[in-house]
């Protein structure tokens, strides 16, 4: 369980003592964890006779819809009218998954705008100042096992029932990589051994997320690996860059990439890995690394972007031909650290 610092219970205990109208919020291209905690927030707050909606940006990526409740959350970039009104009306807006404006995209200048008291729960470090108050703890794999912790810590522990902690077990899965990566806190098996006790399908629940492809996608993945993997012994990288067109070619639907930016970590020695998609007016940049180099100061600085130590991402508004060259051409600058010994 993470530790929750006491002012911190009390302040987030204190804003719901009474019913309110709350919107959740999540990030523009949101993935498990983003998903997972806001519907298990929603329910969770919901049981206890709170009116709340949710809002994401964009599209939910198909092997997050079988969630329970999915369906109640406003896609954004479909629904704008009804999100703004969303937004609008409630007297509390919760971020969750994400620490900087920019992630809510065309919600931004409406949010801040917004007089409503605005709340952060989110595990991202340097979280930009925007919000009322700040639940921010980086050390937390996941922002569904800070939530789970948040909500056990202010007494509520024995609220969470099943439903709840399958959406929170697909978010604590799904940001360490199926506990791949930032979950070598023992505190992190602590909060899966309670969802279990909660009477949670944990192979069921990977069965949906990760063996829910079409037969294009795996196709995609061969095609990206074979003829499209680039690597460069001397820096330690290697990196993926797909066209709209060859996205197109495998009918790639959201979701389908997820996961690739991983796999030449699976190449001995490989430090930085890379995944540039080409959308329809920029390019979409995944990055990770492994170690001590920081990925989310490197998007930060060059790609106009954040994230974590090891695992970041950006956007590029030039060409993809020419990212892929600026993001090679950054390489020897980081020579020390990505050089091999
Ligand atoms: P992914 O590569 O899976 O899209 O994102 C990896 C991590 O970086 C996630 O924690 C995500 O929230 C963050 N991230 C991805 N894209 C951006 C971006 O454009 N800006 C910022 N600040 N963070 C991002
Ligand atoms: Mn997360």
């Amino acid at each position: 369980m993470t530790k929750i610092p006491d002012h911190l219970i009390k302040d987030i205990g204190g804003l719901f003592s009474r019913p309110v109208k709350c919107t959740l919020f999540t990030h523009i291209n949101p993935d498990g964890d983003a998903i997972g905690t806001m519907l298990g927030f929603y329910m969770f707050l919901s049981a206890m006779g709170h009116r709340v909606s949710m809002i994401v940006p964009n599209e939910i990526p198909p092997y997050l819809t079988w969630l329970p409740e999915c369906e109640k959350i406003l896609v954004a970039k479909d629904h704008f009218d009804a999100s703004l009104k969303a937004l609008r009306e409630a007297d509390l807006l919760i971020c969750v998954d994400f620490n900087e404006p920019d992630r809510l995209d065309r919600l931004r200048d409406e949010f801040i705008r917004s007089k409503a008291f605005k709340v952060l729960i989110d595990h991202h470090p340097n979280p930009k100042d925007f919000t009322d108050l700040v639940i921010s703890i980086p050390e937390t794999g996941s922002s569904s096992e800070l939530l789970y912790s948040l909500l056990v810590a202010t007494g509520n522990g024995h609220r969470v029932d099943k439903k709840i902690a399958e959406c929170f077990f697909v978010g604590i899965m799904t940001d360490t990589g199926c506990f791949n990566y930032n979950s070598s806190n023992p505190e992190t098996f602590r909060v899966v051994a309670d969802l279990l006790e909660k009477g949670i399908d944990k192979d069921d629940i990977f069965n949906k997320v990760y063996d829910n492809f079409s037969a294009d996608r795996m196709r995609l993945l061969g095609f990206s690996l074979d003829e499209k993997m680039i690597v460069i012994p001397e820096y330690r990288t290697a990196y993926i860059a797909l066209t709209r067109e060859e996205l197109a070619q495998y009918n790639h639907v959201t979701g389908d990439t997820e996961g690739f930016v991983n796999l030449p970590f699976s190449i001995k020695g490989i430090k930085v890995t890379a995944l540039f998609l080409e959308k329809e007016d920029h390019i979409k940049i995944s990055f990770r690394s492994r170690g001590n180099f920081e990925i989310n100061k490197f998007s930060e600085k060059h790609f106009n972007g954040g994230g974590h130590k090891n695992a970041a991402g950006g956007e590029s508004y030039t060409s993809l031909e020419e990212t892929v060259k600026t993001f090679v051409s950054l390489l020897p600058l980081y020579k020390h650290e990505l050089s091999p010994e």
